[in-house]
């Protein structure tokens, strides 16, 4: 199976493995955990922050830097794409109180005038616009990356009208490796940042999020009140600190298969890419003119040895990835073509 479903799917390698095993460990929530401490050091120096802690999600990540920057009755800004928006259970309103309000951007990107334009006038009728999310890179717009001048426009603004600005930086070293920016460029306009060792850094489990002395003290009351303060967890540690060694540089490989796959489904019977150009190691496409929906395409596609990810009625995500390499996006893109253009030729299946 070629498993283009997400960047998550990746197993750890046997180096990372070795490295795991070898993990000096402690009592991570008694701040003992040496492996723990390293990568949260390792990290807040990259994104440019007095501190990090270690997490167990992406998403704890999110939710616990709202339950730290919003009361309950305030409203946070995003992409309506974003995904703290669709896939985190609504955690903000059921966690924190907090209401969002969606902003449509081109590609999943706002700029300062977009979010001008959402935010509240400061009177007791409307809610307090009080934290902006920066998704770096936007997942479901295509992997994009947010330009570092509309990232400082926006926080620029933010900061102007008293609210707080969190990059969710799943995929920011992505983003990073594309851009040639450094992290900490892209992290200083922001009050909160993290990034997740089990996306395209290829770690089993874990993120990290980082900020200033305070806001990871406070942070740290919300891992412990959600349950996220671990033990021995340098263990898990051990893969991210394995992985920002080993696997930022080589996130170009991703980015130019995701490319490749792109330029050898250019012009596949029935298939419209969302984007001319791929941004990073996603690839959308539509499959409306070939009359099934995205759902049983990918279903026929697995049973091909393919697997990828509807997103949509009509809508599907490839995702390069560590365990994709440049042989198998050429049998991937074969796959998806034939696939196409059977199902453009009424073909049964
Ligand atoms: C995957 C993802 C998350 C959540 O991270 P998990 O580690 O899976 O909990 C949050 N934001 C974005 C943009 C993501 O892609």
């Amino acid at each position: 199976m070629i498993n283009l479903f997400s960047d998550t799917q990746t197993r750890p390698t046997a180096a990372m493995r070795e490295a795991m095993a070898r993990a000096e460990v402690g009592d991570e929530q008694r701040g003992l955990d040496p492996a723990v401490t390293a990568l949260c050091h390792r990290v807040a120096q990259l994104l440019g922050k007095e501190a990090a802690v270690f997490l167990p999600s992406g998403a704890m990540c999110n939710i616990i830097a709202t339950l730290v920057h919003c009361r309950p009755g305030d409203e946070i800004v995003a992409d309506a794409g974003a995904h703290i928006v669709s896939f985190e259970a609504a955690g903000a309103a059921a966690l924190a109180g907090a209401a969002v309000r969606t902003i449509q951007g081109d590609r999943g990107i706002f700029t300062a005038d977009d979010l001008a334009a959402a935010l509240r006038p400061a009177n007791r009728y409307s809610p307090r616009s009080r934290m902006v999310v920066i998704e770096q890179t936007a997942n479901m717009a295509g992997g994009t990356i947010w330009p570092l001048p509309v990232v400082e426009g926006v926080a620029a603004l933010a900061r102007q009208h008293g609210l707080a600005v969190h990059m969710d930086g799943a995929r920011l070293l992505n983003a990073v490796v594309e851009s040639g920016i450094p992290a900490t460029d892209f992290a200083a306009a922001c009050d909160s940042c993290w990034i997740d060792l089990s996306k395209g850094l290829g770690c089993p489990v874990g993120a990290v999020l980082a900020g200033s002395a305070d806001f990871i003290a406070q942070a740290w009351t919300w891992k412990q009140r959600l349950g996220g303060a671990m033990r021995q967890a340098g263990i898990l540690a051990a893969a991210g600190l394995y992985a920002l060694d080993h696997h930022v540089a080589r996130l170009a490989d991703d980015h130019a298969n995701a490319r490749r796959l792109s330029d050898l489904l250019a012009g596949a019977t029935g298939l419209r890419q969302d984007d001319a150009e791929v941004a990073t190691n996603m690839v959308f496409f539509d499959i409306s003119a070939l009359g099934v929906r995205a759902a049983r395409f990918a279903e026929l596609l697995a049973a091909r040895g393919v697997e990828i990810v509807p997103v949509g009625p009509s809508r599907l995500r490839a995702v390069t990835h560590l365990d994709v390499g440049a042989a198998d996006i050429e049998v991937a893109a074969a796959a998806i073509r034939d696939l196409a253009a059977e199902l453009a030729a009424g073909r049964p299946q």
